[in-house]
């Protein structure tokens, strides 16, 4: 199992250490699932690691890192290996058609046929039951999927039950700067609801923190913007040919692309989890829990002394819509309406009273 020693990007902590230990296991007794799921913050870290495995699986060491099969799944080039990727930023029907033909033939060699998936929130919906059917009746009972996530919460809950799921850690690759804005993100919906929850009169109060999260979100999307722009930059000026540079310049556009897309994606699926943990803490505190049990400890004195009159059936109901809204997020191509039906929602609940 040298392959898996040889992740220096991991961090030393316990979940990471338990999954090699469970996936090298796996490998070694040969017991393989047919089909797994990496979440973690980083799609190019989970694919090397994803590689790392099948390359574990295939080789007759158990992932020795050096014999052809290991050097070639490594470099994602091997006749067992399929990576599906996303053309702009969804996964499309198309996408999963061609995973279905490339599974249906039978392995070269003694090895399993190995289907990586790359950034799988990025299914639509058709593509995600369409995936589901060959999860439930895979074409050979040797094949392995390899599905890869940064969101596991815009997924489609029963491609994930199919799944052995394993979470990953990986450091931030720039800094603690998003982590910063995330926090910032988190103080103003705080003080919003806060707000909202206490006079119940001041609807267009939602309005505002509807606009000012989308203020903030913006704020971090030219953050990446940037950097991926001083990307760009450098590789003009390195010496390409004219034509290979044009080509580049097109192939990082297209991935930035994506990439924005993505993240304006993630950071409202992160405004969704802030408001739900906000949420769940009031029922929790209405259900007698003592302090210790919340998501916001903080809180526990305001929801105890000033919101002891917001129902907790309400409370359930406004759940209900944000994950009804999680589920549209997966596959709508504007995720900000996503984001103004919640601000609706919760505005519906205050009119109500
Ligand atoms: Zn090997």
């Amino acid at each position: 199992m040298r392959l898996f020693q040889e992740l220096e990007f991991l961090i030393d902590d316990n979940m990471n250490q338990s999954n090699t230990r469970l996936l090298s296991a796996m490998v070694e007794t040969d017991s393989i699932s047919h089909a797994y799921l990496f979440s973690g913050n980083n799609t190019d870290q989970l694919y090397k690691l994803a590689l790392s495995f099948a390359a574990s699986i295939n080789c007759t060491e158990g992932g020795c890192g050096n014999c052809e099969v290991c050097r070639g799944i490594i470099k994602g080039v091997n006749s067992n290996i399929l990576v599906v990727e996303s053309e702009g930023n969804i996964l499309r029907i198309e996408e999963i058609a061609a995973l279905q033909r490339f599974m249906s033939m039978s392995a070269y060699g003694p090895g399993r046929k190995i289907c990586i998936i790359r950034e799988s929130e990025l299914m639509n919906r058709e593509a995600a039951n369409r995936l589901l059917k060959t999860l439930e009746d895979p074409p050979d009972e040797r094949s392995v999927f390899i599905l890869l996530s940064e969101d596991m919460s815009v997924m489609l809950p029963t491609i994930i039950s199919r799944c052995l799921v394993y979470s990953w850690n990986f450091e931030f690759e720039d800094g603690r700067s998003k982590q910063t804005e995330f926090k910032i993100l988190e103080k103003y919906l705080d003080e919003g609801l806060k707000s909202i929850l206490v006079d119940k009169k001041i609807n267009h109060d939602t309005l505002d923190l509807s606009l000012k999260v989308l203020e903030i979100l913006r704020k971090m999307e030219a953050g990446i913007r940037s950097s991926l722009e001083m990307e760009l930059e450098r590789i003009d000026n390195r010496d390409y040919e004219k034509n290979d540079l044009k080509k580049y310049q097109s192939i990082l556009k297209s991935k930035h692309k994506r990439k924005l897309a993505k993240f304006k994606k993630l950071g409202i699926s992160r405004v969704f989890d802030i408001i739900s943990a906000w949420l769940e803490d009031i029922i929790t505190v209405r259900l007698g829990a003592s302090q210790e049990n919340l998501n916001f400890k903080n809180n526990y004195s305001f929801i105890n002394n000033k919101i002891r009159n917001v129902k907790i059936k309400e409370i359930i109901k406004l759940l209900e819509a944000i994950e009804g809204n999680r589920a549209y997020l997966g596959y709508s191509i504007n995720p900000e309406l996503a984001l103004d039906n919640i601000f609706l929602n919760v505005d519906g609940l205050i009119l109500e009273r």
